[in-house]
């Protein structure tokens, strides 16, 4: 199973992602999550990538692939990934489709999950009121959610143009949410699903 969750900030991905990886026995590859792994580690990289997380602008891509590729490479090679925020550029896309094909471990469904900003504002200030990340303030998820219109958003007819786009709608509750993305996902009749 090679997925791609793709959704603005509180849409739930790292929720679905957990799941739908223990679901099919593959890794849940979160880029946030691997990106902040990589700015703990302290030096002139892990600084870099701190400042541009703190105010919610999106890592270079040149950063992103050192540091996410070779997870992705070894995570198909043993039995597949569920992507979480990788890709979330148009250029990530294209550069990841191509290593993709060479790899022959391309992206068999890219899953969208949508909501409407005023739910998700409101969602990702009450994880910040529960201690949350840095980047959950106001400002920053007004930015985080700009930037992801601005710059995730094409890669839904990007992928809707390769016939592997499932949109679910993520304004319910996560176990509704995982049921429709399963439901989605059978029909497509792809391996393990
Ligand atoms: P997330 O945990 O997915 O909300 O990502 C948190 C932050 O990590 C983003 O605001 C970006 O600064 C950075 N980030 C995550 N994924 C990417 C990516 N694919 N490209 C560039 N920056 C990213």
């Amino acid at each position: 199973m090679r997925l791609l969750l793709l959704g603005a900030p509180g849409t739930g991905k790292g929720t679905q992602g957990e799941r739908l990886a223990a679901r099919f026995g593959v890794r849940h590859i979160a880029a946030g999550d691997l990106l902040r792994a990589e700015a703990r580690t302290g030096g002139e990289l892990g600084r870099q990538i701190a400042d541009y997380q703190a105010r919610g602008d999106l890592v270079p891509d040149q950063i992103v692939f050192d540091v996410l590729i070779p997870a992705v490479v070894d995570a198909a090679a043993n039995g597949g990934y569920i992507l979480d925020g990788f890709p979330r550029t148009l250029p990530q896309a294209t550069a990841g489709a191509a290593l993709g094909a060479r790899l022959d471990v391309s992206l068999q469904a890219a899953v969208y999950l949508y909501a409407p900003d005023a739910v998700l504002t409101v969602r990702l200030l009450e994880r910040a009121s529960q201690g949350g990340r840095t980047d959950d303030t106001a400002d920053v998820i007004r930015h985080r959610l700009e930037l992801f219109a601005e710059t995730t958003g094409p890669l839904v007819p990007y992928y809707t143009e390769r016939g592997i786009l499932v949109a679910v709608n993520a304004d319910q509750s996560p176990d509704a949410v995982t049921a429709d993305i399963e439901a989605k996902l059978s029909k497509l009749s792809l391996p393990n699903a």
